[in-house]
């Protein structure tokens, strides 16, 4: 259940993506309280939405590194601080308040904060859904978009849908765990990583290929699935206890055109200070517009840095704008001088 109100936080940063995780560790390496704020139930926005297995060529310090490895350096860094985590929740609603916003979520959660960035990409993205009837009934009760918990599918049948990076990596992450695993695509080609086909293809995963899920049976929860080989018509009944959908994603910048912010194009204008026209509120990485924007991981996390340090200013006017160095800095009470 998601907890409903929240204390209030010194930054709160809407996006859990490379961008809004390199703000929440600077909002720490600044002595600032943060939250990150994502509908997705999983860190890394579009590296592990999108990409999780291509490499990424242009991260300072790595000559090559797969988007999911980045992905999961990033969220370790940017959760070391100890920022709430408010995952699987979509920011609705933006109120003013004296000292800072209270964003409200889709899902009912309220949560002040004094300062606000949004580094929401192109916006919050949702699951594509099979489209079957029932789906929303089950949803929780056996289907999931992506994998929340690997440890609750142990010993049990699980049907996963897909043909791209996440449903191989599923297979082949939750083989050594579940009783049973059954692919399930619509063609007989794939967009994953040739080696993870490889992988797949070589063991005992049963495969329904040219395949689709028609219908979803059991009473309180999943109890089974009909697919439908479109090129036989065939159908067939798979007894399962879990279905994982990796179909896909949507993404829209939804209610945060109605937050009052001058939108050019579906991206948010900043000024210099990467600050929105409403004060306390910053926009940064892909979300954000200004005439020399590129979108790329590695001009968007120095936007982070430059707008945590103007948020900083807002929750101590005496405090510097420039932070020093990290290499002077004993964060971790490492000893070292
Ligand atoms: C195939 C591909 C390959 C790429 N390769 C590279 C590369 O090699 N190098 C490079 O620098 N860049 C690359 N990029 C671009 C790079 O991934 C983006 O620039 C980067 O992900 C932007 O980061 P971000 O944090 O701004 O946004 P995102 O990564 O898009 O993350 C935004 C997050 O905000 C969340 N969100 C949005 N709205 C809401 C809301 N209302 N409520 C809650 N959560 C919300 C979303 O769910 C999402 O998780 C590539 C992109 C693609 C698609």
């Amino acid at each position: 259940m998601s907890q409903a109100s929240w204390e209030t936080v010194d930054v709160t940063i809407i996006g859990g993506g490379p961008v809004g995780l390199f703000a929440a560790f600077y909002a720490g390496m600044r002595g600032m309280s943060a939250r990150i704020l994502d509908s997705l139930p999983e860190l890394g926005g579009q590296l592990t939405a999108l990409y999780p297995e291509k490499d990424v060529f242009d991260m300072p310090g790595f000559t090559r590194i797969t988007a999911k490895q980045l992905a999961k350096e990033m969220a370790e860094q940017g959760t070391q601080f100890g920022a709430d985590l408010v995952l699987g929740q979509t920011a609705q609603d933006l109120v003013e308040q004296e000292d800072g916003y209270v964003i409200t979520t889709a899902e009912g959660a309220r949560l002040p904060t004094r300062t606000l960035i949004i580094a929401a990409g192109a916006g919050a993205f949702t699951p594509t859904r099979l489209g079957v009837p029932r789906e929303a009934e089950f949803e929780g009760r056996g289907l999931s978009y992506g994998v929340l918990d690997k440890a609750a599918l142990a010993g049990k049948r699980v049907a996963i849908v897909g043909g791209g990076d996440s449903a191989f990596d599923w297979c082949l992450n939750l083989a050594p765990i579940a009783s049973e695993i059954t692919l399930i695509h619509r063609r007989d080609q794939f967009r994953a990583h040739e080696d993870s086909v490889r992988q797949v293809l070589a063991s005992n995963v049963k495969k329904h290929l040219w395949s689709v899920v028609r219908e979803l049976h059991g009473d309180s929860a999943l109890e089974g699935i009909t697919v439908e080989n479109t090129q036989t018509k065939t159908c067939d009944r798979l007894e399962v206890d879990a279905l994982v959908v990796n179909v896909g994603f949507k993404s829209s910048l939804g209610p945060i055109k109605a937050w009052g912010l001058t939108i050019e194009k579906n991206l948010i204008v900043v000024d210099p200070r990467f600050e929105t026209n409403r004060p306390r509120v910053f926009a940064v990485g892909d979300v954000c517009t200004f005439p020399t924007k590129l979108k790329l991981i590695a001009t968007g996390v120095g936007e982070a840095v430059t707008a945590i340090c103007f948020a900083k200013t807002y929750l101590d006017p005496d405090a510097k704008l420039f932070p020093g160095h990290s290499s002077d800095m004993d964060l971790f009470q490492t000893g070292h001088s």
